[in-house]
């Protein structure tokens, strides 16, 4: 890491440690198909209630607690389980500032979501990673070996980013049940591409937290909403860890308008479980490997010349992400799924640009 010259005071010894996380962001315009969102639009009603904020409205703080009733009534929870954050981003942010102290231990199977790491690498606790078993399935066991008295946290992202794998609810419960004296987050960001949850255990299970976005089947990531659903007792603390107003009331008007239009996101979800197999057997003709996914995107590998083929993609309008850097993920490329047509058209992409940088099969394409 480069040791940045302090001129002036000196920021403290975890931000010093801590990697800036910098999207890849710039001049996105074109096909959306590198970040994971909605590649569409979110819900007409959404755009309707804000069409209805009054400028009176805009001078009040925000006020959470009646919003979070809802989001519980919708989750089938109580109010005190529920929290609203300023995205999920901001839910991990609270979850290590809680949990995570000197001589403590977060657990990360990876790769995964590069913010757990970024956050609890500001906390003095150590992180600890471990390695996805082949194809990058859930290392269940190398995660039950590792819990130990220290481990205070444990993420994990299900299905995960940017492999699209998950873990049984088996496997998480055993993972849940190993280490009692440490709160597991389940992060269902891709839920609605899934379809299973553990959200039911929450009311049960004390270690255990989840998390949902509205970033992705809602399409409101511009907005930052998520939501942490815990026991009433872990939601005391948590509550103290974050800032009272970080929802704003723009987002809290918007996110009412979209919880009572499921059937768009139903709508929306429909459309990325058809592109799926659009996508994968346009793989599998081509002889590109990649991993079968549960989640609104598809790892692929495409070996050395991987920027050479997100380049080529973003000539003909395409953006996709470049997953190289990730653990076990070299020569590997992530694809966002959207619309039916919009896959078609990330497709006929693909096609284009792996002629044009004289890509050769190296195997027949097959999930892995
Ligand atoms: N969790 C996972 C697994 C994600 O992939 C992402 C976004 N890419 C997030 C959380 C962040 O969600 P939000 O936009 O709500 O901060």
């Amino acid at each position: 890491m480069t040791e940045l010259k302090a001129v002036g005071p000196q920021p403290s010894a975890a931000i010093r440690r801590i990697k800036e996380y910098h999207p890849p962001l710039g001049d996105r315009s074109g096909l959306r198909l590198d970040f994971n969102e909605n590649t569409f639009a979110c819900s007409p009603r959404v755009l309707e209630a804000l069409g209805r904020i009054s400028r009176g409205d805009l001078t009040r703080y925000p006020e959470r607690e009646p919003v979070e009733a809802r989001v519980a009534a919708h989750l089938g929870l109580q109010p005190q389980q529920v929290l609203l954050t300023n995205g999920v981003d901001e839910a991990i942010h609270v979850l290590c500032q809680t949990y995570l102290d000197a001589d403590t231990e977060i657990l990360i199977p990876v790769p995964t979501y590069t913010m757990y790491e970024v956050y609890a690498s500001a906390t003095p606790a150590r992180v600890v990673t471990v390695p996805a078993e082949p194809g990058f399935r859930f290392p269940l066991d190398a995660l039950l070996e590792a819990i130990n008295p220290a481990t205070r946290l444990i993420a994990i992202a299900n299905p995960n980013s940017p492999t699209g794998q998950v873990a049984s609810r088996e496997e998480l419960e055993r993972l849940i049940a190993a280490a009692p004296h440490a709160a597991v987050l389940i992060d269902e960001a891709y839920y609605h591409f899934h379809g299973q949850t553990l959200l039911d255990l929450v009311v049960r299970v004390p270690n255990m937290i989840v998390t949902r976005t509205f970033s992705k089947a809602h399409g409101l990531a511009g907005l930052r909403l998520g939501v942490i659903a815990a026991s009433e007792e872990q939601m005391q603390w948590l509550r103290r860890a974050i800032s009272p107003y970080s929802v704003n009331s723009v987002a809290l008007t918007c996110l009412t308008a979209a919880l009572e239009d499921e059937d768009y996101v139903r709508w929306y979800a429909g459309e990325v479980l058809a592109s799926r197999p659009l996508l994968e057997i346009a793989l599998a003709r081509l002889g590109v490997p990649y991993w079968r996914s549960q989640a609104n995107f598809v790892l692929v590998d495409i070996g050395p010349k991987h920027r050479d083929f997100v380049a080529a993609m973003r000539t003909k309008g395409v953006l996709v992400r470049d997953r190289s850097s990730d653990p076990g993920c070299d020569g590997c490329v992530r694809i966002t799924l959207g619309t039916r047509e919009q896959t078609e058209e990330g497709i006929a992409a693909l096609e284009k640009s792996l002629n044009e940088i004289h890509w050769a099969a190296r195997a027949t394409g097959a999930a892995r």
